[in-house]
């Protein structure tokens, strides 16, 4: 169990329930994977009386609700990222296996239906103080190697900076919105929803071709005696209106990945084949990543892809890392969940 490990991936696997199609045409057919939650474990039917078993770090079955896929696969992320580390929260999965479900959902209509983005920033605004912190957001588009802004269409082409000194990286091209109270975020990422859905049309594209990357930026100001320099000289009253308030800084990035199926390349058409190259490359790219990491490696490859020279501080150190990988459970499906469950388990 990784849970709470710095420098390591967590990964649950969260399965969605049968579709009304699903229930109605495999009706006779029993569900490709069989989830013991209780053992953190999976098994994948090989045919009617065989199956492999998979163990995971947290296993979420049909039944698991919003709330609970919350506080397992992105709490204690948050709570890192409010203490100033880095935090990432990523979801894997073939299309319509409820990666924007679990991300995504923004639940205005039912608030038990609400995803991990926004639950996430309830958690940041309960815990900040407005008067000396700040959270504020920038909403990515990464397709074919390009990062676009969902909150300013105009802005296309941004660049990723690496901090020569630090090695940090950021784009400073990218909107950057200061955010007050959850109902404004809820708007933009609306706005960044519609944005992306009107740049992918006159790209000719959908959406679970690209990667939707959400990342907010907590500034926080520790008064100099909460830090930890306080007790060095905590008996020199005068030196107290001297002391500088410290900036601690956390980032949480939230991606919706692409979409992780094999497109069928033969009777694809246009720049489908283009599409189809790059979504391997940076999903194989992260899953190069995701396995250093694994193996304690020393070399993180990130400079493979765009994806993972973004996500470059979530790779070790002090950064934590979630993955949910989502799955469906029609039998139709079983060999791209097979293909999902083996990029979570090279994870771990
Ligand atoms: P993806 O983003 O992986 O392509 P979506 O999140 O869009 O998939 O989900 C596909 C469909 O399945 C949507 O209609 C969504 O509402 C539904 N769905 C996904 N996960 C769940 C779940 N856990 N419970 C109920 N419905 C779900
Ligand atoms: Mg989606």
């Amino acid at each position: 169990d990784n849970a709470g490990v710095p420098g390591r991936v967590r990964v649950a696997v969260r399965l969605r329930p049968r579709n009304a199609e699903e229930l109605v045409e495999d009706a006779d057919f029993a569900d490709c994977v069989e989830l013991q939650p209780e053992l953190k474990r999976l098994k994948l039917r090989k045919n009617n009386w065989d199956s492999d078993t998979y163990e995971f770090d947290e296993v979420l079955t049909e039944f698991a609700s919003q709330k609970r896929v919350y506080e397992v696969v992105a709490k204690p992320v948050v709570e890192s990222v409010l203490d100033g580390y880095n935090g990432t929260i990523m979801a894997y999965g073939q299309t319509g296996t409820g990666k924007t479900y679990t991300l995504g959902r923004l639940g205005e209509e039912d608030t038990a239906a609400r995803g991990i983005m926004v639950r996430a920033m309830e958690d940041i605004l309960a815990d900040v103080s407005l008067e000396t912190d700040s959270v504020s957001v920038s909403y990515l588009q990464l397709y074919m190697e390009t990062i676009q802004d969902l909150l300013d269409p105009a802005n296309d082409n941004i660049p990723i900076v690496e901090d020569p000194k630090t090695g940090d990286v950021s784009v400073p091209g990218a909107t950057l919105v200061e955010i007050r109270d959850q109902h404004s975020f809820v708007e933009l990422l609306r706005l960044g929803e519609a944005h992306r859905f009107a740049a992918n049309t006159k790209l000719n594209t959908e959406s679970s071709r690209s990667h939707a990357i959400l990342m907010v930026h907590v500034k926080r100001s520790v008064k100099a005696r909460d830090s930890a320099f306080s007790s060095e000289n905590g008996n020199s009253p005068h030196m107290k209106t001297l002391k500088p308030s410290l900036v601690r800084k956390g980032k949480l990035v939230v991606v919706d990945l692409a979409g992780s199926e094999r497109i069928d390349k033969s009777g694809s058409e246009g720049h489908t084949l283009e599409e189809a190259k790059s979504i391997n490359l940076s999903l194989s790219a992260l899953g190069k990543c995701i396995n250093a990491l694994a193996e304690n490696s020393a070399h993180v490859p990130v400079r493979d892809s765009k994806l993972t020279r973004l996500l470059k501080d979530s790779f070790g150190g002090t950064a934590r890392t979630s993955l949910v990988i989502t799955i469906g459970p029609s039998p139709r499906h079983r060999g791209e969940t097979a293909s999902t469950i083996m990029f979570g388990q090279r994870a771990m």
